[in-house]
């Protein structure tokens, strides 16, 4: 197969993080023969500090010249003091923009070995594995109005929570998609008890839900969700949302895991160029230190793997990679809380390269997808 990614690092650990997954294509590249084209792009502060624009023209015609999009990570406080142009979180939202990408898919997954590393017990988060949907592109975030307001000497502020049927049509049915290769299970988060958009929401899913038989829809408020997802996470198999509701809620279920480090995303966009980051920013403190966690950089690339190119085996020789290493107990700083052995982020990239190597362990899973 022969594919070009753009890779866009941006600042702090971006840049990191981005070279772990690089190195781990080029792995994957090699052992199953597949010619992967790099073409690199400046975006947010890194871009700014050599164009003068978060997102220059050149990087936006990379990406959308390539199969699909890495991103690492933007910001950092040498911009914090720019005007809302000219920051480079700008940059990303305005990607997001011209590549319509309407849809956010969160995996939170609780690895086993790493189950007294999050701040809940052991039994809460054994067994979690969930895939959060959130639309992207349309709600509270961009309705409009969304303005101040003055009436007689009196100030006030409106924002408008705007859904077409079609927004919310194409935002269900793909997380029926997802859910049909999983758990077969979708909970519908909304607000339906007060909110005329979350009626229309509900009906919108239990309409997709006849086109998918096998799947279970169920309805949940989302103060509900809320609790739910901290009570009895293992639950969920596929959670979708609106676009509010799904920040929340999805930054609600990353405390799961343990650290933001091991958390990938993909954002999907209807003309099928993906992107695809971890969940974490550019975490300016590490940045520079060799300290940072690659692997949800890295598990970012296996999403992109199998949801842009279809390279399932792939993708789950690099999950598999990831496992085995947690298992082995070798972690980041993130990850070890003052224990013994930590690794630097070459070391980590390193041992899931040497895992990746390992013929025995993959052979199972290449012969599993023959
Ligand atoms: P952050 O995610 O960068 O960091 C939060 C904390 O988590 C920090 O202590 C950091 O050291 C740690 N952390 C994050 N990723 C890690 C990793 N891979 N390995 C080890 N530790 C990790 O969030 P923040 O500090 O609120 O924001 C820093 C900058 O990043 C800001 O400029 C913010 O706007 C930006 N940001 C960018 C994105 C993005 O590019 N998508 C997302 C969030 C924040």
């Amino acid at each position: 197969m022969n594919k070009t990614i753009a890779l866009l690092p941006g600042d702090g650990i971006g840049k990191e993080v981005m070279f772990g997954a690089e190195e781990i294509l080029k792995a994957i590249g090699e052992q199953y023969h597949h010619t992967f084209t790099f073409q690199y792009g400046r975006i947010g502060g890194d871009a700014l500090d050599h164009t003068g624009e978060p997102l220059p023209s050149e990087t936006l015609e990379i990406c959308k010249k390539s199969d699909a999009v890495l991103l690492g990570a933007v910001g950092g406080p040498k911009w914090e003091e720019n005007s809302p142009e000219l920051r480079p979180e700008k940059g990303l939202l305005k990607l997001r923009k011209e590549l319509n990408l309407y849809a956010n898919i969160r995996p939170v997954k609780a690895y086993e070995s790493l189950a007294d590393h999050s701040p809940f017990k052991r039994e809460v988060v054994n067994g979690v594995d969930m895939v959060i949907v959130r639309e992207l592109t349309g709600g509270l975030y961009f309705g409009k109005p969304s303005e101040r307001q003055f009436t007689k000497g009196e100030e006030s502020a409106v924002d408008t929570l705007f859904y077409s049927k079609k927004e919310v049509r194409r935002i269900i049915k793909t997380a029926f998609e997802m859910a049909q290769t999983r758990r077969k299970k979708v909970t519908s988060v909304d607000k339906a008890n007060v909110l005329e958009s979350s009626r229309m929401w509900r009906e919108t899913a239990e309409e997709i839900s006849k086109e998918f038989p096998e799947v279970t829809l169920e309805h949940m408020l989302v103060d509900n969700a809320a609790m739910q997802l901290l009570k009895n996470p293992s639950q969920f198999d596929v959670i979708v949302t609106e676009n509010m509701f799904g920040d929340i809620l999805s930054d609600e279920a990353s405390v799961l895991t343990g650290s933001l480090g091991m958390l990938p995303s993909a954002s999907l966009s209807e003309g099928g160029l993906h992107l695809y980051e971890p969940v974490h920013g550019s975490a300016p403190d590490i940045a520079g230190k060799n300290l940072s966690n690659p692997l949800a950089m890295i598990l970012s690339a296996a999403m992109m793997l199998r949801m842009s190119f279809g390279l399932e085996a792939e993708a789950e020789v690099i999950e598999n990679a990831v496992e085995r290493v947690l298992d082995g107990g070798k972690l980041t700083s993130d990850l070890a809380k003052g224990n013994a052995g930590v690794l630097t982020t070459q070391q980590m990239i390193e041992e899931v390269k040497v895992c990746i190597a390992d013929n025995d362990a993959i052979l199972s899973i290449m012969e599993a997808y023959a």
